[in-house]
């Protein structure tokens, strides 16, 4: 594995390690991760050389995402969010705007966030019902966003918004200070990834210049379908190959050192070990066929989507099934929370869920594989 992984895994342990526990009791935004993720460089992954970034791409997206999300899943969920948000300015935005948020970001350890999905359009995230009001070179935006990772702490927000050209969407960037955002933090109860801070947002007459549009009108669901998805969808299956992985080091360590009173440990069970060989089979398998994706994405190959979407969907699943085997290697301590594995297969929950859900991207799967539009 190369060098941005094994630099993830290394800061994960120094930056990330320490606060992983209180973020899920406390559901508490890593706010001291995050601070090092600027200063250590990571943030400025994906931004250009010549912007002053480290120029990575995807690749380099999936493995930090992995390393961080073996140590933390909602650290790394955030910051996987930040990363599409970047590309897609790389991808489509102005120089001046880049310019300006790209500065920001390198100089204050700012980051950035996705706020498109909605109460109504849930899963469907880039159909909107928001309004958007142009006047001149204004517009006026009103409408909620229902769940947006990293609100209030990230400092810009990507939304999606119908355009003025007719049927089509357009891709902004809203500050976090734009008179008329709020944020209805309480909301945010999760099941796991508790300090996501996943909170609606509420979209108030902000109005906004055309400066903060990302790309020409009517660009956005080419914005969404070219690069928010590639690098999203990527980044998730990197993100649920990290909690696999992390099960089964857990569940490893337990069942080597569950000891019983005639001296024999947990892993001396023949159905124990079927049980740690499956998990790992599975997390591996996750892993494996995520990196593969991100390298056909990065070499632009023909089945790249297709490896795109398995590894996804693949991932999600496995590590909710890594999560059920390995409650099962760690009986009664795992289930007594001794263990952090209910947390992990807490986080592994929301694989299946978040935007393209699994179930949507397996549709788009067998689209992809027939040769039909998606979506
Ligand atoms: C931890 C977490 C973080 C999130 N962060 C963000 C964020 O930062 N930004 C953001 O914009 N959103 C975010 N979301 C929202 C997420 O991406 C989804 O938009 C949201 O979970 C959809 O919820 P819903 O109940 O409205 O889904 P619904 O649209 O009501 O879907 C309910 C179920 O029906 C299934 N379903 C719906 N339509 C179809 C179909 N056509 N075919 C097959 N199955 C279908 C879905 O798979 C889903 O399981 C986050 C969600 C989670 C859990």
């Amino acid at each position: 594995m190369n060098l941005i992984y094994q630099e993830g895994k290394d800061f994960a342990k120094s930056y990330i390690e320490p606060y992983t526990e209180l973020t899920d009791k406390e559901s508490r935004f890593p706010e001291e991760s995050f601070k090092e993720l600027g200063e250590k460089g990571f943030l400025k992954l994906l931004i250009p050389e010549e912007y002053g970034g480290l120029g990575k791409g995807i690749e380099e997206h999936a493995q930090a995402c992995l390393a961080f999300a073996e140590t933390c899943a909602t650290t790394a969920l955030c910051y996987m969010m930040h990363n599409v948000a970047v590309m897609c300015l790389v991808a489509h935005g102005s120089d001046e705007l880049k310019k300006r948020i790209f500065t920001d970001i390198i100089d204050n350890g700012t980051f950035m966030a996705l706020a498109y999905s909605e109460f109504g359009t849930g899963t469907h995230f880039y159909i909107t019902e928001m309004t958007a009001e142009v006047n001149g070179d204004r517009t006026t935006f009103n409408g909620k966003k229902s769940m947006v990772t990293s609100a209030s702490y990230a400092s810009y927000y990507l939304v999606l918004a119908p355009s003025a050209e007719e049927g089509k969407i357009d891709n902004w960037v809203f500050p976090l200070e734009s008179k008329g955002l709020s944020f209805e933090l309480a909301e945010w109860n999760g099941l796991g990834m508790r300090g996501n801070s996943s909170s609606p947002v509420r979209i108030d007459h902000v109005t906004l210049d055309s400066s903060h549009r990302i790309g020409a009108p009517g660009s956005g669901s080419e914005q969404v379908f070219t690069v928010v998805a590639p690098f999203f969808i990527t980044g998730l299956g990197a993100i649920y190959s990290g909690i696999a992985l992390h099960m089964f080091a857990i569940a490893a360590d337990h069942a080597a050192n569950r000891r019983y009173p005639d001296g024999s440990t947990l892993s001396h069970i023949e159905t124990i070990q079927i049980h740690i060989g499956e998990i790992y089979k599975q997390a591996s398998a996750a892993k494996a066929l995520t990196m593969e994706a991100a390298r056909a994405g990065a070499s632009g190959e023909a089945d790249a989507l297709a490896k795109i979407l398995s590894a996804r969907i693949f991932a999600s699943e496995a590590a909710i099934e890594c999560g059920r085997l390995a409650m099962r290697v760690g009986g009664g301590k795992a289930y007594n929370k001794a263990l952090p594995l209910e947390r992990l297969l807490r986080d592994a929950y929301a694989g299946q869920i978040m935007a393209p859900s699994a179930d949507v991207l397996s549709v788009w799967l067998g689209k992809a594989l027939t040769g039909q539009m998606i979506p």
